[in-house]
Protein backbone atom coordinates (compact mmCIF):
# COMPACT_ATOMS: atom_id res chain seq x y z
CA UNK A 1 0.00 0.00 0.00
CA UNK A 2 1.31 3.28 -0.61
CA UNK A 3 2.70 5.38 2.36
CA UNK A 4 2.71 9.08 2.17
CA UNK A 5 6.30 10.29 3.85
CA UNK A 6 6.79 13.77 6.28
CA UNK A 7 8.04 15.37 2.58
CA UNK A 8 4.56 13.79 0.50
CA UNK A 9 7.11 11.24 -1.19
CA UNK A 10 5.59 7.51 -1.74
CA UNK A 11 7.33 5.24 -0.21
CA UNK A 12 7.21 1.53 -0.42
CA UNK A 13 6.01 -0.30 2.39
CA UNK A 14 5.67 -3.88 2.93
CA UNK A 15 4.10 -5.73 5.65
CA UNK A 16 5.50 -8.59 7.49
CA UNK A 17 4.87 -10.91 10.45
CA UNK A 18 8.57 -10.44 11.54
CA UNK A 19 10.83 -7.69 11.15
CA UNK A 20 14.29 -8.40 11.90
CA UNK A 21 16.72 -5.25 12.04
CA UNK A 22 20.49 -7.11 12.13
CA UNK A 23 21.20 -10.25 10.64
CA UNK A 24 23.63 -11.61 13.68
CA UNK A 25 24.06 -15.19 15.55
CA UNK A 26 20.72 -13.79 16.89
CA UNK A 27 18.46 -11.80 14.06
CA UNK A 28 19.60 -14.82 11.55
CA UNK A 29 18.28 -17.67 13.90
CA UNK A 30 15.42 -16.08 14.60
CA UNK A 31 14.81 -15.55 10.51
CA UNK A 32 15.10 -18.97 9.78
CA UNK A 33 13.46 -20.24 12.64
CA UNK A 34 10.19 -17.74 12.17
CA UNK A 35 10.39 -18.75 8.31
CA UNK A 36 10.52 -22.48 9.53
CA UNK A 37 7.42 -21.94 11.25
CA UNK A 38 5.68 -20.27 8.22
CA UNK A 39 5.60 -16.79 9.20
CA UNK A 40 6.63 -14.22 6.78
CA UNK A 41 10.27 -12.60 7.66
CA UNK A 42 12.45 -9.58 6.66
CA UNK A 43 15.79 -9.95 7.61
CA UNK A 44 17.61 -5.96 7.34
CA UNK A 45 21.31 -6.38 7.53
CA UNK A 46 23.80 -3.49 7.09
CA UNK A 47 26.76 -5.20 6.17
CA UNK A 48 27.47 -9.20 6.10
CA UNK A 49 25.13 -12.07 6.89
CA UNK A 50 26.46 -13.50 9.96
CA UNK A 51 27.62 -10.82 11.83
CA UNK A 52 30.28 -10.30 13.82
CA UNK A 53 30.64 -14.22 15.13
CA UNK A 54 31.30 -15.29 11.47
CA UNK A 55 33.23 -12.29 10.24
CA UNK A 56 35.27 -10.44 13.19
CA UNK A 57 34.70 -13.12 16.54
CA UNK A 58 34.18 -16.53 16.75
CA UNK A 59 35.16 -18.00 13.52
CA UNK A 60 37.90 -16.11 12.87
CA UNK A 61 39.81 -15.99 16.25
CA UNK A 62 39.33 -20.45 16.58
CA UNK A 63 40.65 -20.46 13.14
CA UNK A 64 44.02 -18.69 14.23
CA UNK A 65 44.08 -20.64 17.27
CA UNK A 66 44.17 -23.86 15.54
CA UNK A 67 46.82 -22.58 13.14
CA UNK A 68 48.40 -21.58 16.39
CA UNK A 69 48.41 -25.36 17.34
CA UNK A 70 49.67 -26.81 14.65
CA UNK A 71 52.58 -24.45 15.16
CA UNK A 72 52.93 -24.84 18.99
CA UNK A 73 52.63 -29.16 17.60
CA UNK A 74 55.31 -28.83 15.44
CA UNK A 75 57.47 -26.62 17.59
CA UNK A 76 57.26 -29.36 20.18
CA UNK A 77 57.13 -32.49 18.02
CA UNK A 78 60.47 -33.94 19.44
CA UNK A 79 58.82 -34.63 22.56
CA UNK A 80 57.00 -37.53 20.56
CA UNK A 81 59.82 -38.38 19.11
CA UNK A 82 58.29 -37.13 15.65
CA UNK A 83 61.31 -34.22 14.28
CA UNK A 84 60.00 -31.38 12.44
CA UNK A 85 60.71 -27.65 12.17
CA UNK A 86 59.06 -25.04 12.55
CA UNK A 87 59.96 -22.69 9.67
CA UNK A 88 58.08 -19.64 10.14
CA UNK A 89 54.78 -18.55 9.91
CA UNK A 90 53.46 -17.51 7.02
CA UNK A 91 50.35 -15.04 8.42
CA UNK A 92 48.84 -14.19 4.74
CA UNK A 93 48.98 -17.84 4.43
CA UNK A 94 46.82 -18.10 7.99
CA UNK A 95 45.21 -15.60 7.02
CA UNK A 96 44.12 -17.01 3.96
CA UNK A 97 43.35 -20.10 5.63
CA UNK A 98 40.94 -18.49 7.87
CA UNK A 99 39.04 -16.29 5.42
CA UNK A 100 38.65 -19.64 3.40
CA UNK A 101 36.85 -21.15 6.32
CA UNK A 102 34.95 -18.06 6.87
CA UNK A 103 33.35 -17.83 3.26
CA UNK A 104 32.63 -21.03 3.36
CA UNK A 105 30.37 -20.47 6.22
CA UNK A 106 29.15 -17.68 5.03
CA UNK A 107 28.37 -18.64 1.38
CA UNK A 108 26.51 -21.92 3.24
CA UNK A 109 24.52 -19.52 5.55
CA UNK A 110 23.61 -16.80 2.55
CA UNK A 111 22.36 -20.23 0.55
CA UNK A 112 20.14 -21.20 3.78
CA UNK A 113 18.57 -17.87 3.84
CA UNK A 114 18.15 -17.51 0.49
CA UNK A 115 16.27 -21.31 0.36
CA UNK A 116 13.57 -19.62 3.15
CA UNK A 117 11.00 -17.30 2.39
CA UNK A 118 12.78 -14.81 3.97
CA UNK A 119 13.40 -11.33 2.59
CA UNK A 120 16.76 -10.24 2.44
CA UNK A 121 17.17 -6.07 2.60
CA UNK A 122 20.60 -5.24 2.84
CA UNK A 123 20.71 -1.52 3.93
CA UNK A 124 20.90 -0.03 7.11
CA UNK A 125 17.56 0.39 9.19
CA UNK A 126 16.22 2.23 11.63
CA UNK A 127 13.24 1.92 13.89
CA UNK A 128 10.57 4.68 12.78
CA UNK A 129 7.56 3.58 14.66
CA UNK A 130 6.80 0.73 17.18
CA UNK A 131 5.89 -1.48 14.17
CA UNK A 132 7.99 0.00 11.10
CA UNK A 133 11.86 -0.24 9.99
CA UNK A 134 12.64 2.30 7.06
CA UNK A 135 15.57 1.27 4.82
CA UNK A 136 17.44 3.17 2.19
CA UNK A 137 13.54 4.47 1.69
CA UNK A 138 11.50 1.74 2.29
CA UNK A 139 9.42 1.06 5.08
CA UNK A 140 9.18 -2.49 6.12
CA UNK A 141 6.03 -3.02 8.60
CA UNK A 142 6.32 -6.02 11.37
CA UNK A 143 3.67 -7.38 12.87
CA UNK A 144 6.43 -7.72 15.42
CA UNK A 145 10.07 -6.63 15.37
CA UNK A 146 13.39 -8.13 16.35
CA UNK A 147 16.22 -5.80 17.39
CA UNK A 148 19.49 -7.99 16.79
CA UNK A 149 21.92 -4.70 16.52
CA UNK A 150 24.38 -6.47 18.14
CA UNK A 151 27.74 -5.34 19.75
CA UNK A 152 31.03 -3.40 19.15
CA UNK A 153 34.73 -3.48 20.69
CA UNK A 154 35.07 -1.02 23.48
CA UNK A 155 37.86 0.74 24.64
CA UNK A 156 38.75 3.19 27.80
CA UNK A 157 37.78 6.05 28.06
CA UNK A 158 40.42 8.60 26.45
CA UNK A 159 42.05 5.72 24.54
CA UNK A 160 41.77 5.99 21.16
CA UNK A 161 42.08 3.29 18.59
CA UNK A 162 44.33 4.10 16.42
CA UNK A 163 47.16 3.12 14.51
CA UNK A 164 49.15 -0.01 16.47
CA UNK A 165 46.85 0.71 19.50
CA UNK A 166 43.91 -1.67 18.39
CA UNK A 167 40.79 -4.14 18.94
CA UNK A 168 40.05 -7.17 17.85
CA UNK A 169 38.79 -5.64 14.62
CA UNK A 170 41.89 -4.69 13.74
CA UNK A 171 44.14 -7.36 14.66
CA UNK A 172 42.31 -9.70 13.05
CA UNK A 173 42.93 -7.39 9.73
CA UNK A 174 47.02 -7.41 10.74
CA UNK A 175 49.25 -9.16 8.18
CA UNK A 176 52.33 -9.57 10.11
CA UNK A 177 52.95 -11.21 13.28
CA UNK A 178 54.60 -8.66 16.08
CA UNK A 179 57.20 -9.44 17.83
CA UNK A 180 56.08 -7.93 21.28
CA UNK A 181 51.83 -7.41 21.98
CA UNK A 182 50.75 -5.53 25.34
CA UNK A 183 47.22 -7.08 25.36
CA UNK A 184 44.89 -4.99 27.52
CA UNK A 185 42.42 -7.03 29.44
CA UNK A 186 42.80 -10.67 30.59
CA UNK A 187 39.03 -12.09 29.74
CA UNK A 188 38.04 -14.14 26.95
CA UNK A 189 39.18 -12.04 23.97
CA UNK A 190 42.09 -11.12 25.29
CA UNK A 191 43.54 -14.27 26.59
CA UNK A 192 42.36 -16.25 23.25
CA UNK A 193 44.72 -13.33 20.99
CA UNK A 194 47.23 -13.72 23.57
CA UNK A 195 47.24 -17.45 23.33
CA UNK A 196 47.61 -16.97 19.16
CA UNK A 197 50.11 -14.35 19.36
CA UNK A 198 52.51 -16.55 21.82
CA UNK A 199 52.08 -19.87 19.32
CA UNK A 200 53.25 -17.59 16.44
CA UNK A 201 56.21 -16.70 18.31
CA UNK A 202 55.75 -12.92 19.87
CA UNK A 203 56.57 -11.72 23.32
CA UNK A 204 53.11 -11.41 24.98
CA UNK A 205 52.27 -9.35 28.07
CA UNK A 206 48.47 -9.16 29.85
CA UNK A 207 47.78 -6.30 31.43
CA UNK A 208 44.79 -7.09 33.86
CA UNK A 209 43.07 -4.26 35.84
CA UNK A 210 41.53 -7.10 38.24
CA UNK A 211 43.64 -9.62 40.41
CA UNK A 212 43.19 -12.65 38.04
CA UNK A 213 42.90 -12.99 34.57
CA UNK A 214 39.47 -14.56 33.30
CA UNK A 215 38.14 -13.13 36.47
CA UNK A 216 34.13 -14.59 35.28
CA UNK A 217 35.57 -17.56 35.79
CA UNK A 218 35.89 -20.15 38.99
CA UNK A 219 39.00 -19.03 40.80
CA UNK A 220 40.42 -22.01 40.44
CA UNK A 221 39.90 -21.95 36.87
CA UNK A 222 42.08 -18.42 36.65
CA UNK A 223 44.77 -19.60 38.63
CA UNK A 224 45.19 -22.83 36.71
CA UNK A 225 45.51 -20.94 33.37
CA UNK A 226 47.79 -17.87 34.60
CA UNK A 227 49.93 -20.95 35.77
CA UNK A 228 49.82 -22.44 31.82
CA UNK A 229 50.31 -19.37 30.35
CA UNK A 230 53.29 -18.04 32.48
CA UNK A 231 55.05 -21.24 31.60
CA UNK A 232 54.34 -20.75 28.35
CA UNK A 233 56.38 -17.56 28.71
CA UNK A 234 53.23 -14.95 28.44
CA UNK A 235 53.81 -12.39 30.98
CA UNK A 236 50.62 -11.18 33.51
CA UNK A 237 50.34 -8.30 35.10
CA UNK A 238 47.50 -8.45 37.42
CA UNK A 239 46.16 -5.63 39.55
CA UNK A 240 47.68 -3.20 37.05
CA UNK A 241 45.75 -0.16 36.02
CA UNK A 242 46.26 0.94 32.48
CA UNK A 243 47.38 4.97 32.62
CA UNK A 244 48.17 5.51 29.03
CA UNK A 245 49.70 4.66 25.43
CA UNK A 246 51.91 6.49 23.51
CA UNK A 247 52.97 5.75 19.72
CA UNK A 248 56.15 6.17 18.07
CA UNK A 249 57.85 5.14 15.16
CA UNK A 250 57.59 1.30 15.26
CA UNK A 251 55.50 0.81 18.65
CA UNK A 252 54.05 1.82 21.31
CA UNK A 253 54.91 2.87 25.12
CA UNK A 254 52.18 2.24 27.93
CA UNK A 255 52.19 3.30 31.17
CA UNK A 256 50.67 2.02 34.33
CA UNK A 257 48.85 3.75 37.27
CA UNK A 258 51.78 2.39 38.96
CA UNK A 259 54.43 4.26 36.78
CA UNK A 260 55.86 1.45 35.01
CA UNK A 261 56.21 1.57 31.31
CA UNK A 262 56.12 -1.32 29.01
CA UNK A 263 57.38 -0.96 25.15
CA UNK A 264 55.85 -3.01 22.37
CA UNK A 265 54.85 -3.60 18.71
CA UNK A 266 51.19 -3.12 19.29
CA UNK A 267 48.37 -2.43 22.01
CA UNK A 268 45.81 -4.49 21.54
CA UNK A 269 42.82 -3.63 24.07
CA UNK A 270 40.21 -6.23 24.67
CA UNK A 271 38.46 -4.24 27.78
CA UNK A 272 35.33 -5.82 27.14
CA UNK A 273 32.02 -5.32 23.96
CA UNK A 274 29.46 -2.24 24.42
CA UNK A 275 26.16 -2.92 22.78
CA UNK A 276 24.81 -1.57 19.82
CA UNK A 277 21.26 -0.63 20.65
CA UNK A 278 21.77 3.75 20.37
CA UNK A 279 21.40 5.45 16.90
CA UNK A 280 19.01 2.94 15.28
CA UNK A 281 15.74 5.31 16.55
CA UNK A 282 14.95 2.34 19.59
CA UNK A 283 14.49 5.06 22.25
CA UNK A 284 12.79 7.26 19.67
CA UNK A 285 9.93 5.08 19.83
CA UNK A 286 9.69 4.47 23.20
CA UNK A 287 12.11 1.34 23.93
CA UNK A 288 14.22 1.38 26.69
CA UNK A 289 17.81 1.55 26.33
CA UNK A 290 19.92 1.30 29.16
CA UNK A 291 24.28 2.45 27.89
CA UNK A 292 23.48 0.99 24.34
CA UNK A 293 21.70 -1.91 25.84
CA UNK A 294 17.84 -2.79 25.57
CA UNK A 295 16.64 -4.61 28.70
CA UNK A 296 14.09 -7.50 28.20
CA UNK A 297 11.60 -9.64 30.49
CA UNK A 298 12.71 -13.49 30.58
CA UNK A 299 10.66 -13.75 26.92
CA UNK A 300 12.90 -11.08 25.44
CA UNK A 301 10.12 -9.05 25.13
CA UNK A 302 11.34 -5.20 25.32
CA UNK A 303 9.17 -2.16 27.40
CA UNK A 304 7.04 -1.83 23.79
CA UNK A 305 4.90 -4.61 22.97
CA UNK A 306 5.81 -6.25 20.21
CA UNK A 307 9.16 -5.62 20.24
CA UNK A 308 11.62 -8.35 20.78
CA UNK A 309 15.21 -8.09 21.63
CA UNK A 310 17.97 -10.78 20.85
CA UNK A 311 21.78 -11.18 21.16
CA UNK A 312 24.72 -9.14 22.55
CA UNK A 313 22.47 -6.31 23.01
CA UNK A 314 20.14 -8.11 26.02
CA UNK A 315 22.51 -7.71 28.71
CA UNK A 316 23.64 -11.26 29.79
CA UNK A 317 26.63 -13.14 28.43
CA UNK A 318 27.82 -11.94 24.81
CA UNK A 319 27.67 -15.24 23.18
CA UNK A 320 26.77 -16.54 19.78
CA UNK A 321 25.39 -19.98 21.21
CA UNK A 322 23.19 -17.61 23.27
CA UNK A 323 22.04 -15.27 20.46
CA UNK A 324 21.08 -18.24 18.28
CA UNK A 325 18.90 -19.30 21.41
CA UNK A 326 17.02 -16.03 22.15
CA UNK A 327 16.66 -16.18 18.24
CA UNK A 328 14.68 -19.62 18.01
CA UNK A 329 13.08 -18.51 21.45
CA UNK A 330 11.65 -15.38 20.30
CA UNK A 331 10.80 -16.90 16.73
CA UNK A 332 8.94 -19.29 18.45
CA UNK A 333 6.95 -16.82 21.24
CA UNK A 334 5.84 -14.99 17.83
CA UNK A 335 3.96 -18.21 16.44
CA UNK A 336 2.56 -19.04 19.45
CA UNK A 337 4.80 -22.07 20.88
CA UNK A 338 5.27 -20.82 24.35
CA UNK A 339 8.99 -21.86 24.21
CA UNK A 340 10.73 -22.69 27.58
CA UNK A 341 12.44 -19.91 29.15
CA UNK A 342 16.29 -19.71 28.69
CA UNK A 343 17.86 -20.24 31.63
CA UNK A 344 20.99 -17.85 31.55
CA UNK A 345 22.98 -20.07 34.01
CA UNK A 346 22.86 -23.13 31.53
CA UNK A 347 24.63 -21.00 28.56
CA UNK A 348 28.28 -22.98 28.30
CA UNK A 349 31.03 -21.17 28.13
CA UNK A 350 34.37 -22.03 26.54
CA UNK A 351 37.74 -19.55 26.29
CA UNK A 352 39.61 -21.38 23.73
CA UNK A 353 43.42 -20.99 24.51
CA UNK A 354 45.80 -23.28 25.48
CA UNK A 355 45.09 -24.40 27.55
CA UNK A 356 41.16 -23.79 27.35
CA UNK A 357 39.05 -22.89 30.12
CA UNK A 358 35.67 -23.99 29.91
CA UNK A 359 32.01 -24.00 32.28
CA UNK A 360 28.69 -24.19 32.46
CA UNK A 361 27.16 -23.12 36.30
CA UNK A 362 27.48 -21.80 39.29
CA UNK A 363 31.81 -20.91 40.57
CA UNK A 364 32.35 -22.24 43.80
CA UNK A 365 31.99 -18.70 44.94
CA UNK A 366 28.66 -17.73 43.33
CA UNK A 367 27.40 -21.26 44.99
CA UNK A 368 28.41 -20.13 48.44
CA UNK A 369 26.77 -16.92 47.74
CA UNK A 370 23.47 -18.70 46.51
CA UNK A 371 23.19 -21.88 49.28
CA UNK A 372 25.26 -21.40 52.11
CA UNK A 373 29.30 -22.24 52.42
CA UNK A 374 28.20 -25.27 54.62
CA UNK A 375 25.67 -26.28 51.87
CA UNK A 376 28.63 -26.70 48.57
CA UNK A 377 31.25 -29.17 48.48
CA UNK A 378 33.56 -29.41 45.69
CA UNK A 379 35.78 -32.02 43.69
CA UNK A 380 38.67 -31.79 41.57
CA UNK A 381 39.98 -33.97 39.40
CA UNK A 382 42.87 -33.68 38.29
CA UNK A 383 44.05 -34.79 34.67
CA UNK A 384 46.96 -36.34 35.74
CA UNK A 385 44.95 -39.29 36.01
CA UNK A 386 43.32 -39.15 32.59
CA UNK A 387 45.39 -41.13 30.00
CA UNK A 388 43.96 -39.19 26.89
CA UNK A 389 45.28 -35.90 28.40
CA UNK A 390 48.41 -37.56 29.06
CA UNK A 391 48.71 -38.81 25.37
CA UNK A 392 48.06 -35.22 24.97
CA UNK A 393 50.16 -34.14 27.33
CA UNK A 394 48.39 -31.70 28.83
CA UNK A 395 48.00 -30.65 32.57
CA UNK A 396 44.35 -29.46 33.98
CA UNK A 397 41.57 -30.65 35.86
CA UNK A 398 37.68 -30.80 36.17
CA UNK A 399 35.97 -29.32 38.78
CA UNK A 400 32.83 -30.36 40.23
CA UNK A 401 30.57 -28.37 42.43
CA UNK A 402 27.01 -29.36 44.19
CA UNK A 403 24.82 -28.85 46.79
CA UNK A 404 25.51 -31.17 49.83
CA UNK A 405 22.63 -33.89 51.13
CA UNK A 406 22.23 -35.53 47.60
CA UNK A 407 22.01 -32.08 45.62
CA UNK A 408 22.89 -31.71 42.23
CA UNK A 409 25.62 -30.53 40.22
CA UNK A 410 25.44 -26.93 40.47
CA UNK A 411 28.46 -26.40 38.94
CA UNK A 412 31.25 -27.60 36.22
CA UNK A 413 34.99 -26.16 35.39
CA UNK A 414 37.42 -27.39 33.45
CA UNK A 415 40.72 -26.52 32.11
CA UNK A 416 43.18 -28.58 29.79
CA UNK A 417 43.67 -28.65 26.32
CA UNK A 418 40.44 -29.30 24.46
CA UNK A 419 37.98 -29.67 27.58
CA UNK A 420 35.85 -27.34 25.38
CA UNK A 421 34.92 -30.29 23.99
CA UNK A 422 33.64 -31.85 27.13
CA UNK A 423 30.75 -29.11 27.69
CA UNK A 424 28.34 -30.42 26.00
CA UNK A 425 27.91 -32.93 28.40
CA UNK A 426 28.67 -30.95 31.37
CA UNK A 427 25.78 -28.99 29.85
CA UNK A 428 23.37 -31.75 29.90
CA UNK A 429 24.22 -32.89 33.00
CA UNK A 430 23.77 -28.94 34.93
CA UNK A 431 20.46 -28.65 32.83
CA UNK A 432 19.19 -31.79 33.94
CA UNK A 433 20.07 -30.92 37.61
CA UNK A 434 22.02 -34.23 37.91
CA UNK A 435 23.53 -35.76 41.09
CA UNK A 436 27.31 -37.10 40.98
CA UNK A 437 25.28 -39.97 41.83
CA UNK A 438 23.14 -40.08 38.73
CA UNK A 439 26.47 -39.76 36.33
CA UNK A 440 28.69 -42.14 38.28
CA UNK A 441 26.68 -45.10 36.19
CA UNK A 442 26.89 -43.84 33.00
CA UNK A 443 29.64 -45.05 31.11
CA UNK A 444 32.64 -42.53 29.92
CA UNK A 445 35.18 -44.33 26.84
CA UNK A 446 38.21 -45.63 27.63
CA UNK A 447 40.98 -43.48 26.85
CA UNK A 448 39.18 -40.45 26.09
CA UNK A 449 38.96 -36.97 28.22
CA UNK A 450 35.50 -37.31 28.44
CA UNK A 451 36.66 -40.24 31.19
CA UNK A 452 37.49 -37.59 33.32
CA UNK A 453 33.76 -36.28 33.54
CA UNK A 454 33.00 -39.49 34.39
CA UNK A 455 35.79 -40.14 36.83
CA UNK A 456 35.22 -36.71 38.40
CA UNK A 457 31.63 -37.94 39.14
CA UNK A 458 32.89 -41.50 39.88
CA UNK A 459 34.70 -39.66 43.14
CA UNK A 460 32.42 -37.38 44.17
CA UNK A 461 29.63 -39.91 44.43
CA UNK A 462 31.99 -41.61 46.54
CA UNK A 463 33.73 -44.05 44.63
CA UNK A 464 37.06 -42.78 42.84
CA UNK A 465 38.54 -45.08 40.29
CA UNK A 466 41.48 -43.67 39.20
CA UNK A 467 41.89 -40.94 41.78
CA UNK A 468 42.85 -40.86 45.64
CA UNK A 469 39.78 -40.53 47.50
C1 LIG B 1 36.99 -11.63 18.84
C2 LIG B 1 35.69 -12.27 19.25
C3 LIG B 1 35.63 -13.62 19.49
C4 LIG B 1 34.43 -14.22 19.85
N1 LIG B 1 34.41 -15.57 20.07
C5 LIG B 1 33.26 -16.16 20.43
C6 LIG B 1 33.21 -17.57 20.61
O1 LIG B 1 34.20 -18.27 20.45
N2 LIG B 1 32.02 -18.12 20.96
C7 LIG B 1 30.90 -17.36 21.15
O2 LIG B 1 29.85 -17.92 21.47
N3 LIG B 1 30.91 -16.03 20.97
C8 LIG B 1 32.07 -15.42 20.61
N4 LIG B 1 32.07 -14.07 20.39
C9 LIG B 1 30.83 -13.31 20.61
C10 LIG B 1 29.88 -13.42 19.43
O3 LIG B 1 30.54 -13.00 18.27
C11 LIG B 1 28.65 -12.57 19.70
O4 LIG B 1 28.06 -12.98 20.92
C12 LIG B 1 27.60 -12.71 18.61
O5 LIG B 1 28.14 -12.36 17.36
C13 LIG B 1 26.41 -11.80 18.94
O6 LIG B 1 25.43 -11.92 17.95
P1 LIG B 1 24.39 -10.73 17.70
O7 LIG B 1 23.44 -11.24 16.68
O8 LIG B 1 23.87 -10.23 18.97
O9 LIG B 1 25.25 -9.53 17.12
P2 LIG B 1 26.22 -9.40 15.88
O10 LIG B 1 26.81 -10.70 15.50
O11 LIG B 1 27.15 -8.30 16.24
O12 LIG B 1 25.26 -8.97 14.70
C14 LIG B 1 24.59 -7.77 14.67
C15 LIG B 1 24.40 -7.40 13.23
O13 LIG B 1 23.55 -6.28 13.15
C16 LIG B 1 23.97 -5.46 12.08
N5 LIG B 1 23.44 -4.13 12.31
C17 LIG B 1 23.69 -3.30 13.36
N6 LIG B 1 22.97 -2.17 13.25
C18 LIG B 1 22.25 -2.27 12.12
C19 LIG B 1 21.32 -1.44 11.45
N7 LIG B 1 20.98 -0.26 11.98
N8 LIG B 1 20.78 -1.86 10.30
C20 LIG B 1 21.11 -3.07 9.77
N9 LIG B 1 21.97 -3.90 10.36
C21 LIG B 1 22.54 -3.52 11.52
C22 LIG B 1 25.48 -5.56 12.13
O14 LIG B 1 26.07 -5.24 10.89
C23 LIG B 1 25.68 -7.01 12.52
O15 LIG B 1 25.88 -7.84 11.41
C24 LIG B 1 33.26 -13.44 19.99
C25 LIG B 1 33.29 -12.07 19.72
C26 LIG B 1 34.49 -11.48 19.36
C27 LIG B 1 34.52 -10.02 19.06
Amino acid sequence: MPNLDTDGLDMAEQTFDVVILGGGSGGYACALRASQLGLSVALIEKDKLGGTCLHRGCVPTKALLHAAEVADTARESSHYGVYTELQGIDINKVNEYRDGVIGRLYKGLQGLVKSKAITYVEGTGRLVSANTVEVNGEKFVGRNIVLGTGSYARSLPGLEITGRVMTSDQALDMDWIPSRVIVLGGGVIGVEFASVWRSFGSEVTIVEGLSRIVPAEDEACSKALDRAFRKRGIKIKTDARFAGVTQHDGGVTVTLESGETLEADILMVAVGRGANGAGHGFEEVGVTVDRGYVPTDERLRTNVPGIFAVGDIVPGLQLAHRGFQQGIFVAEEIAGLNPRVIDEKAIPRVTYCEPEVASVGYTETQAKEKWGADNVESYEYNLGGNGKSQILGTAGFIKLIRTKNGGPIVGVHMVGARVGEQIGEAQLIFSWEATPEDVAPLIHAHPTQNEALGEAHLALAGKPLHAHA
